[in-house]
């Protein structure tokens, strides 16, 4: 028994399973290879938390993004962000808002699917568009907090690709330390007039509506009693963007300061109730946190194949870079490594489709596959030897783009900061 969900793909049509195991939360069966027994680490048909349904979708992503991101995505790089017409073509395939429950206006399909989105950007190297940020993360605070006009609003636009959605938390003075946010919205009569300014904001230059976390009550008993979401639209007076940031990695990605001068917001703007922020922040942290995960290991898995094709064809002192026993000993731990990674991973996605992830295991995921990513970011660049420090060579570009991964979403210290929490709390 299954329900059938059709994705809006190019034709034909995908139809995506969603079981009845996974509707009750119960383990999805199946003789489907892991990755660790996959000809490679990035085969369609593998791994147990998917059907022939996800690959069928699978396939129809990654033709997307070898077709629509893979040839323009160095142009993209000089520009500092990709092109509209990407975001709109991204949503006709049905690739935007793909958790979304279909009665809000996304396209209803699973985790898993979800999942597959992330996955396949990372294996095809292009970290330009924010499709993950735009749809697995701001559009469930839309849907998860909003009104029934905002939900109308946002949701069916943002699934078109026709409004690209941002969040922002961080401000020049306060990042890990959420509660010293200056953001401030003063209420005037029914309106709030906003003021303050965000930095580092993924999508942030393209952003036609900003989830802003702001302050709204500077006498609150804690400052995480006093904050508030608000939805701050493309146009509205004073609302400015800075310039693009120029970053090390993540070039074709429009990461943006945003500045607010005397918005004035109407009570509509408010998303969910007044002060309730920080605790929706809470809520939302650990999707988040392992989408960065999940694609932290997915590019692990493309760094690994990246590799292992270059080593299998390099030659020195007479024969392949492979045949040497140190190469083939690294490509062993590296491959264990990634394995065993993927594994944790799955089981967290398992657990994010039942509702049942909690912040300690999401933190857990994002602190060790950022960190594996990045040691499998510089074990893979050495194995390619100064080929690997040529921007023209993928694995360059892969390393540079991990280097943010520990960092954004909450660092990796404060990840530790969460797991350690538990840890002491128990006793
Ligand atoms: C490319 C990019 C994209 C981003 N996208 C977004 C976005 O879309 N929206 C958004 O709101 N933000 C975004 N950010 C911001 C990001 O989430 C913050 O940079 C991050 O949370 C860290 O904050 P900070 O930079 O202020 O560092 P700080 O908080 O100043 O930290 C500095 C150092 O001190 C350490 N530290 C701080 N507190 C503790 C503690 N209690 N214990 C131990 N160590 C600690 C940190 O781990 C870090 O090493 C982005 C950042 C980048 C680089």
């Amino acid at each position: 028994s299954k329900t059938w969900i059709t994705l809006r793909l190019a034709s034909p049509p995908v139809l995506l399973s969603v079981s009845s195991a996974e509707q009750q939360g119960s383990a999805v069966t199946s003789v489907r290879p892991e990755t660790s027994t996959a000809k490679t680490l990035t085969d369609i048909g593998t791994r147990r938390i998917f059907n022939e349904d996800h690959d069928i979708f699978r396939q129809s992503v990654r033709r997307f993004f070898q077709e629509e991101v893979v040839p323009h995505h160095k142009e993209w790089e000089k520009a500092g962000e990709v092109s509209r017409e990407l975001w709109e073509k991204a949503g006709e395939q049905g690739l935007l808002g793909v958790m979304i429950p279909e009665e809000h206006g996304g396209i209803g399909g699973d985790t898993f699917s979800a999942a597959i989105t992330w996955e396949e950007q990372m294996y095809c190297n292009c970290t330009g568009p924010g499709f993950a940020l735009h749809s697995d993360i701001v559009m469930p605070y839309i849907v998860n907090y909003g009104s029934k006009e905002q939900i109308e609003r946002f949701i069916p636009s943002m699934t078109a690709g026709k409004h690209i959605g941002a969040i922002a938390m961080t401000e020049p003075g306060a990042g890990s330390d959420l509660q010293g946010v200056r953001t401030y919205a003063k209420k005037d009569g029914s309106d709030w007039i906003l003021n303050g300014n965000k930095v580092f904001i993924t999508n942030g230059w393209m952003a036609d509506v900003v989830v802003v976390v702001t302050v709204t009550d500077r006498e609150a008993k804690t400052a995480a009693h006093g904050i508030s979401l608000f939805l701050v639209e493309n146009g509205m007076k004073g609302f400015q963007k800075g310039r693009k940031l120029e970053k090390i990695g993540l070039k074709a990605q429009d990461t943006a300061e945003l500045f607010f001068e005397d918005v004035r917001l109407p009570a509509s703007a408010l998303l969910g109730e007044l002060n309730k922020g920080f605790y929706y922040l809470m809520n939302e942290l650990p999707q988040e946190r392992l989408l960065i995960a999940d694609m932290g290991i997915s590019s692990c898995e493309f760094m690994f194949e990246e590799t292992r094709n270059y080593v299998l064809q390099r030659k020195a002192f007479g024969k392949t870079v492979a045949h040497l026993q140190t190469v083939q000993h690294k490509l062993a731990e590296l491959k264990t490594e990634i394995c065993v990674g993927r594994v944790f991973m799955d089981n967290c996605l398992q657990l994010l489709s039942e509702r049942r992830l909690d912040p300690t295991t999401a933190s857990m995921a994002k602190f060790w596959a950022s960190e594996l990513q990045n040691k499998v970011a510089t074990e893979c660049l050495q194995l390619h030897g100064g080929w690997g420090y040529m921007w023209e060579y993928p694995i360059a570009k892969a390393f540079v783009d991990s280097r943010v991964q520990p960092i954004y979403g909450g660092t990796n210290e404060i990840m530790k900061e969460l797991i350690a929490r538990g840890i002491v709390s128990q006793k």
